[in-house]
């Protein structure tokens, strides 16, 4: 093997692998290093998404919902079950098989694609120069024309609290769970929380989700997440806002936690405490000194729009730079970097980057909120539509939640699309495409939506934008 590229990416998770595609693509001889190891030693590429963010939790999603709309809603269809049982260890082992798919079809596609898998660590020491080490130690110098920093995020640890791996667990060992603990406090009620709070809440735990903030999901839509929080609580998720945890004790009874909120000081205890407070960008040891690349005092590695770093054909991508920390942002940036070493015009929107949570319902917005758009002075008008009155939402028992769209008052234009409820994440994609092509709220009113689906609730959101929904009552 050469010890010369014309491009070696440092990481290899959706933001790395796929920028190492992409360049291979682009005629460009890349490699990618990464140093993934899982908790069996096993070496894999696909960084955090796919072996313990996206994928898994959306597997164990799935199961969950599963098991709990046979519980609660097969009556409804007719469906008798004589009796239901949930079998952890086989939904473990069908999420582990997902992963293990997905991870090897990605050394398939660098085979295909010629790109070099290299397992171990990369380094960055300036000019061109990366110094890898494999995992069992040998190094060698390699040298490339550009290099790409991919190295993700990592969890954000309480000095309070720990991980252990056992009683106080970050994302990743929340997704390992053997067997449905009886008791779970999830910390942070954001995005990862919420999604493996309803996991294991579904799958029988009594969930307490404790967060800092007063406001529920502040980066989303007031209405919705108002709506969602009322939805998630009728659940059975026992949502506590305005409570800063102080402490956790481990003792024979389980994790006693204690936490202020408006009340005073409160306690509660717990067999398993799942620490979800957000991540932090990670690039411990990947930049010799003098290497010339700067971080800011996040420790993100600073970048311009088009991911250059300071030093010339350095370029840093994904969560370990600004921006929101999400798969999609992070490939795409992954893909505008290969594209521009190779001379092509290329660039993120990053306006339109969508948000999705795996809940039941599912939330999903891309653009602005109504709050965004008063503090910066922008006129605006917005349409609403229930899935209450779609039929398609109707027939899946799902007629809950909402499609709010918001347009410029001046051109029409959409500024914003709120989604709660059923396959919201993929509605969403209607509406980014929309956007991307600078759709108004009348191009979306003009297209024919097919009946019944659930994106008639996306067209009848936009006729209400002019007080024209059909089935609805227009304010
Ligand atoms: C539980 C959970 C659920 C999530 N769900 C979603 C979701 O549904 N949708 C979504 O969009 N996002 C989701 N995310 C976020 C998503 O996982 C990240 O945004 C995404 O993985 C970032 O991609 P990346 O390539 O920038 O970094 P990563 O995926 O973190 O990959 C970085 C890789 O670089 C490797 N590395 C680090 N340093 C070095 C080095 N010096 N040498 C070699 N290799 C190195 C790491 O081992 C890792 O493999 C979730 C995250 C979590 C934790």
């Amino acid at each position: 093997m050469s010890d010369s590229f014309d491009v070696i990416v440092i990481g290899g998770g959706p933001g790395g692998y796929v920028a190492a595609i992409r360049a291979a693509q682009n005629d460009m001889n890349a490699a990618c290093i990464d140093k993934w190891v899982n908790k069996d030693g096993s070496q894999a590429f696909g960084g955090t998404c796919l072996n313990a963010g996206c994928i898994p939790s959306k597997a164990l999603l799935e199961s969950s919902e599963l098991y709990h709309r046979a519980q609660c809603e097969f009556d409804k269809h007719g469906i008798r079950l004589e009796s239901i049982a949930m079998d952890i260890a086989t939904m473990q082992k069908r999420k582990t098989g997902i992963v293990t798919q997905l991870t090897s079809g990605i050394e398939m596609l660098f085979k295909a694609n010629k790109v070099t898998g290299l397992k171990g660590i990369g380094r960055f020491l300036g000019d061109g120069q990366v110094e890898y080490t494999s995992h069992d130690g040998e190094k060698r110098m390699l040298s490339a024309t550009h290099v790409v920093l991919a190295t993700g995020s990592e969890p954000v640890e309480l000095p309070m609290m720990p991980f252990d791996g056992d009683s106080i667990v970050d994302s990743w060992g929340a997704l390992d769970f053997e067997s449905v603990p009886e008791r779970i406090a999830v910390i942070g009620a954001g995005v990862i929380g919420l999604e493996l709070g309803s996991v294991w809440q579904r799958l029988g735990s009594s969930v307490t989700i404790i967060e800092a903030m007063d406001d529920f999901l502040f980066m989303a839509d007031r209405q919705l997440a108002r709506d969602a929080m009322r939805q998630f609580k009728r659940q059975g998720l026992d949502i506590r806002l305005g409570a800063m945890v102080t402490g956790a004790q481990k003792g024979d009874s389980g994790v006693v936690l204690s936490y202020d909120d408006a009340k005073g000081t409160q306690e509660l205890t717990v067999d398993k405490v799942i620490v979800a407070v957000g991540r932090r960008p990670y690039s411990e040891g990947l930049l010799a000194d003098g290497c010339g690349i700067e971080t800011d005092e996040k420790g993100f590695i600073s970048v311009d729009r088009e991911c250059r770093t300071g030093v010339e054909n350095v370029w840093a991508i994904g969560d370990v730079v600004r921006g929101p920390m999400l798969a999609h942002k992070s490939s795409e940036e992954g893909v505008m970097v290969a594209d521009l070493m190779a001379g092509e015009v290329a660039e993120v929107n990053y306006n339109v980057i969508p948000s999705i949570i795996y809940t039941a319902p599912e939330m999903a917005w891309v653009g602005k909120t109504e709050e965004e758009l008063k503090t910066a002075g922008i006129r605006y008008k917005v349409g609403s539509f229930s899935f209450a009155a779609n039929g398609r939402a109707k027939a899946m028992e799902q007629a809950s939640g909402m499609v709010k769209m918001i347009a410029s008052e001046e051109d029409d234009s959409i500024l914003g699309v709120h989604i709660l409820g059923p396959m919201a994440g993929e509605l969403i994609g209607e509406m980014v495409l929309g956007m991307e092509f600078s759709a108004s709220a009348e191009d979306i009113q003009r297209t024919i939506h097919a009946h019944p689906t659930l994106s008639e609730a996306l067209h009848e959101a936009a006729l209400a934008v002019d007080g024209r929904a059909i089935h609805a009552m227009n304010k």
